[in-house]
């Protein structure tokens, strides 16, 4: 039995995203068309694709179009499309809830930031919504390609919506906007003409314009011809961002395009670009890539993982190629010979890119580095064969003059007898520059890159840079005598008074605190610092930990290792003082200093500054 009218609540997010949309900048308005358009044409290819294998399912209505319709009269606009149609439960699930799961962190950033762009909406699979911007209340009817029902789903963007059955005799979907008083500019067919060529010239379907209450004929208005295939000569800039616009549903310029024709063995054709800003979703975890695949003309799909290599994630683009069957099936394109083939050359052909944009524009590229480095270094985790290539390409601050350098410009930083390139990784910049591990580092004038980004703890565990292997500083002892030790020299002068009083602090250390640290050494590093925590050579690096534990709270938490300073006043000051403090307390005392140095949180802080005071009284 078909059911009849039936009423249904939105869900909560979509309610609060609605009201949102609803109160939305003036000047942003426009974009509704552009969604709107976008979902048509995203139903006419998905139609087309399954007409590969099921040929009457175009039947008699075979050219498929976007037919826009304005009347000042009515007050309303139709976007209609012949795609492939929503059933029922196609409309309750599409237009009544919000499945991806980033949606919500635009929402939240929409609403903190009151005007952070809703631009970005259609990154979030929300673009329908952007209709109450200028409409009161939207229609939408639609016919399943595959079913006979028809239904009408219609709400005013509060809290509800309605959903009956309704003859539609035309497969596709007819949407229509009762224009709010705002937005009757939107009822000007001339105004809907010039944002159509804005946004959507390059939509491949012809997108035909009319006015309802005028007598004259509608017209096309897009260009439609699909841009990839157009000779590079005969494209101008302006179109090379709209089109990088319409598939990425990126709003800002391209920074670079990448238009080429692969011919030989294998034969494609790829329109690639590198965005300028960061996308609002790029760390959404189910965030696939933007690649669009096309065999001759033809969408396939936007979801074969295979094309592009995750860490190329943030590039969206085109592949069109004749060496694909028209007939395949998306599950056929995983493990397929020719993608695996297209995935390499693109791959090769976007390094290539980076490599001659890091060497001609070195502070563009720097610019484009620190937003989508992170995303590359995960191919430093990964086992492929571009270690080599994405090695040369990384930057990463160092300590010596704070500019971001790589690691070539870094080998010819390093000093005399230098083996190993040290690093000292964690999330917070502050934190590393007033680290006491890097200490003795700016003293000597070593240098030592910041891997600031979560993912460096983990490639960092399998690479190598040339002969160079990567020494974190925060991790086992740091040999420095070969760069010539003037601490030890100075040392041996001292008398053996200081040097017993220094042995035997170590002992009480060692002693009192032996159920919380694995062993207690004299520092060779630290020069203004008294303390110092250090992982053990074996353990794991202590900030590596830190990234486990927030993952897995079960990560156990190894002993460190204490380093002292013998030449800092208050260690100076207890070891003379030894037989007259309390050995407990002096011990926890520093262990505490070196846990705040290190960013960790005291599990007793009253008892730390009990300690403290008791120490300055004596
Ligand atoms: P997105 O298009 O980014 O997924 P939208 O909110 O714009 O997000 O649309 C939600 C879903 O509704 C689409 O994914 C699609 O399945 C469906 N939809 C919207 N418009 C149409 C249409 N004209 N024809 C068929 N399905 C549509």
């Amino acid at each position: 039995m078909v059911k009849n009218k039936e009423n249904l609540v939105f869900q909560a997010e979509v309610s609060k995203l609605l009201d949102l949309v609803a109160n939305s900048l003036y000047s942003e308005r426009e974009i509704f068309l552009r969604e709107l358009i976008s979902n048509s044409a995203d139903a006419c290819e998905k139609l087309r694709y399954e007409s590969l294998s099921k040929k009457n399912l175009l039947s008699d209505d075979s050219d498929l179009k976007i037919n826009i319709r304005v009347s000042k009269k009515n007050k309303t606009i139709e976007i209609e499309d012949n795609g492939i149609g929503m059933s029922r439960q196609d409309l309750i699930d599409n237009l009544g809830t919000i499945a991806r799961s980033g949606t919500n962190k635009f929402i939240e950033a929409m609403r903190s930031k009151k005007n952070a762009d809703i631009n970005a909406i259609g990154q979030f699979g929300v673009g329908f919504y952007s209709s109450y911007m200028v409409a009161k209340s939207v229609e939408v009817l639609s016919k399943d390609a595959f079913k006979k029902e028809s239904n009408l789903w219609t709400s005013n963007g509060k809290e509800n919506y309605s959903i009956e059955n309704i003859e539609k005799k035309k497969r596709g979907t007819l949407i229509t906007l009762h224009i709010n008083k705002d937005s009757d500019e939107f009822l000007d067919s001339f105004r809907l003409r010039s944002i159509i060529t804005k946004y959507s010239n390059y939509i491949p379907f012809p997108i035909f314009l009319k006015d309802q209450d005028d007598k004259e004929k509608e017209e096309k208005i897009n260009e439609g011809d699909p841009l990839w295939l157009k000779d590079k000569k005969d494209i101008k800039q302006e179109d090379y961002k709209q089109f990088y616009n319409n598939i990425s549903l990126n709003f800002d310029d391209p920074l670079k395009t990448i238009h080429y024709n692969a011919e030989g063995v294998i034969n494609y054709k790829a329109l690639l670009y590198l965005p300028t800003n960061q996308p609002m979703d790029l760390f959404n975890s189910d965030r696939k890539n933007k690649i669009k695949l096309y065999v001759q003309k033809v969408f396939i799909t936007d979801e074969c993982n295979e094309i592009i290599p995750n860490w190329l994630r943030f590039i969206p683009g085109v592949i069109d190629s004749q060496d694909i069957s028209l007939n395949i099936s998306r599950e056929m394109l995983q493990n397929n010979p020719v993608i695996t083939k297209i995935k390499k050359g693109i791959t090769t052909k976007i390094l290539n890119e980076f490599t001659t944009f890091a060497n001609k524009e070195n502070n563009k590229y720097l610019s484009f580095w620190k937003n989508f480095g992170a995303v590359i270094k995960e191919g430093l985790y990964e086992l492929n064969e571009y270690h080599e290539k994405i090695l040369s390409l990384v930057r990463f601050e160092n300590s010596l003059d704070s500019t971001f350098i790589s690691l070539n410009d870094y080998e010819k930083k390093m000093i005399k007898n230098q083996k190993e390139i040290y690093y000292f990784a964690n999330t917070d910049k502050e934190h590393i520059k007033n680290s006491p591990q890097l200490e003795v580092f700016l003293d000597k004038k070593i240098p030592v890159l910041f891997m600031t980004d979560a993912v460096d703890e983990f490639w960092l565990q399998n690479v190598k840079y040339k002969k160079f292997d990567f020494k974190s500083i925060t991790k086992g002892k740091v040999d420095l005598s070969k760069f010539g030790d003037e601490k030890k020299g100075k040392n041996k002068d001292k008398n053996k008074k200081l040097n017993s009083n220094i042995n035997d602090l170590i002992n009480v250390l060692k002693n009192e605190l032996k159920d919380k640290i694995s062993d207690v050494i004299l520092s060779e590093r630290l020069t203004k610092s008294p303390v110092l925590l250090l992982a053990d050579e074996s353990g794991m690096d202590i900030n590596m930990e830190k990234l486990m534990k927030m993952h897995n709270q079960k990560t156990p938490t190894s002993k460190k290792i204490l380093e002292i300073n013998s030449d800092h006043p208050m260690i100076i000051k207890i070891s003379e003082n030894l037989k007259k403090i309390n050995h407990k307390k002096a011990a926890n005392l520093l262990l505490d200093q070196a846990n705040i140095l290190d960013g960790n949180t005291l599990s007793n802080p009253s008892e730390y500054i009990e300690n403290l005071t008791e120490l300055f009284i004596n």
